[in-house]
């Protein structure tokens, strides 16, 4: 199924931090992703924006070949790769000085969107948008765009939310969690609110737990400054995956409108209980054969951060009262997968005796790799002879469901950037969201300091901690496999 393309109207677009990572291995393939599915009106303007001096051409050739890495596919067709780089343009600015903002304002348009991508260190968010203001850039359809981190903890994204709303109505603010662009972590909506199937059955009377699992492969290499700081519950925890459990245990919201769904959201994270201290076990990760430990590679053997966090949450709500929300996130762990595994009671009763053994319906949500769906259902083995049952996943992939052709799906950067300029904010979190995450996070890292936690060792290439295992295991649950 090819997806439907429908077109914005034109808009200038200005990148902080065009030449860094992001901006070069995401943003830009992104947006020439989108340029190539022909959504764009003529005259659309990107504008890349930092420190380092180039003129225009300098950097269309630096564009030009990170694109050849990081969108292959669509540089096969040199016209389309000149013709977007002709809508690409550059100017050595200062986020911390008054250098090279008047040339920004010259090449801006009037009375058309105008969206400002904060795709620079978290210290710069405050003085971009200060600088927006004071050489009076932003016009009433303007948008500012920031990526994560969003604050370290509640002050922070407090005083970071106040700066931002001095100069800019909440209406103009998008604060990325790249997960919500993810084609899977929609279909969570899609899936609970547009099927008469699985709602009914979606609370704490059918489904006797929730697995969230975000697994990643790689360490943290390039990272290690912010990393050390951060740890895997600033990192990930306090974001991408209480995202992801905003969206499965979210009371329907009335509309698909932005506040609507931010409101159920919202309730979610406030309906949280503080976790116990034997709810969350901490891990780092040892070098075992494959490289550097976590400690070697941040070049600090006292290190006490943690790469890897399970936890136990509870959602004290009337929908989810008694059934457990188990979380787990790490680095260098056996494989990249990000699954949410909806895990439903037994049959209240077994009409095929005891040697039938016990079967449950999984209901499997991948958000990477090889986004699908997978329903677990039981059914009879194949064969004469009484009556065994097998479990057999009704198997959805994605990729081949939706995909055009061999085409992967769009990247959630296509989206959510798109979603700027047209301005919906839906995908989008908003301040008072992150300042309840924070809210729920910060005691659980002040009890780590105040007791003085040290994270438990875990081989490189495993699954995580051996306690990791225990927390399930004492509630007489297992977590599901960690697949690639
Ligand atoms: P990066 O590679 O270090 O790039 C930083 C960019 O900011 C560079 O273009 C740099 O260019 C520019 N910059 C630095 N100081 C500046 C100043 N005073 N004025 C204007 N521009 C300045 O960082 P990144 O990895 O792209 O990350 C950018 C942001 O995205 C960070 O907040 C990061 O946490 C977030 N993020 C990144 C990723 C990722 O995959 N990379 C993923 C999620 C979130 P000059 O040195 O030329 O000025």
């Amino acid at each position: 199924m090819v997806s439907r393309v429908i077109p914005v109207d034109p808009f200038d677009l200005v990148i902080f931090g065009g030449t860094g990572d992001l901006a070069q291995r995401k943003i830009l393939p992104a947006l020439f992703r989108r340029f190539c599915s022909g959504q764009w009106a003529e005259g659309v303007q990107i504008i890349g924006a930092a420190r380092t001096i180039h003129d225009r051409a300098g950097f269309q050739t630096m564009v030009a070949e990170s694109l050849r890495t990081h969108a292959a596919a669509q540089c096969q067709d040199e016209g389309a790769l000149r013709a977007f780089l002709d809508r690409v343009d550059y100017v050595t600015l200062d986020g911390y000085s008054n250098e090279g903002w008047d040339q920004l304002s010259d090449k801006l348009n009037q009375d058309r969107v105008r969206a400002f991508y904060f795709s620079v260190g978290p210290r710069l968010f405050g003085p971009l948008a200060e600088r927006i203001k004071a050489h009076d850039l932003a016009t009433p359809s303007t948008r500012i765009v920031v990526e994560k981190p969003f604050g370290h903890d509640l002050e922070s994204a407090r005083a970071l939310n106040a700066t931002l709303a001095a100069h800019f109505r909440e209406s103009q603010i998008y604060r990325i969690d790249h997960y919500l662009g993810k084609e899977t972590v929609q279909n969570l909506m899609a899936v609970r609110f547009g099927n008469m199937l699985f709602e009914p059955l979606w609370n704490s009377q059918y489904v006797d737990h929730i697995q969230i699992t975000v697994a990643e492969s790689v360490g943290i290499d390039g990272r290690e400054e912010y990393y050390e700081r951060a740890g895997a519950m600033r990192d990930m925890m306090q974001n991408h995956l209480m995202q992801l459990l905003c969206l499965i245990a979210m009371e329907p919201p009335a509309k698909f409108d932005p506040d609507a769904v931010r409101d159920e959201k919202s309730k979610v994270i406030r309906a949280l209980d503080q976790v116990q201290p034997h709810h969350i076990v901490r891990g780092q990760f040892d070098g075992g054969g494959s490289g550097k430990g976590y400690s070697e590679t941040v070049g600090n053997p006292r290190s006490t951060t943690e790469s890897y966090v399970a936890l136990r949450a509870h959602i004290s709500n009337w929908r989810w009262a008694g059934t457990p929300f188990y979380l787990r996130t790490g680095k260098r762990l056996v494989a990249r997968s990000s699954v949410i595994n909806v895990m439903f009671k037994d049959a209240p009763h077994s009409i095929f005796g005891e040697e039938a053994g016990r079967h449950a319906n999984v209901l499997s949500i991948r958000l990477q790799p090889n986004e699908g769906i997978t329903l677990k259902v039981t059914i009879k083995e194949p064969g004469p002879g009484g009556m065994r049952l097998v479990d057999v996943p009704l198997d959805m992939s994605f990729a081949k469901a939706l995909g055009s052709g061999n085409q992967d799906p769009p990247d959630a950067y296509e989206r959510l950037v798109m979603d700027v300029i047209r301005g919906n904010q839906t995908l989008f979190m908003r301040g008072d969201e992150v300042e309840a995450a924070w809210a729920w996070t910060d005691p659980i890292i002040a009890g780590w300091h105040a007791r003085g936690d040290v994270p438990k060792p875990y081989e490189s290439g495993s699954t995580g901690p051996g306690d990791a295992e225990l927390l399930m295991k004492r509630d007489g649950r297992r977590w599901q496999g960690i697949n690639p």
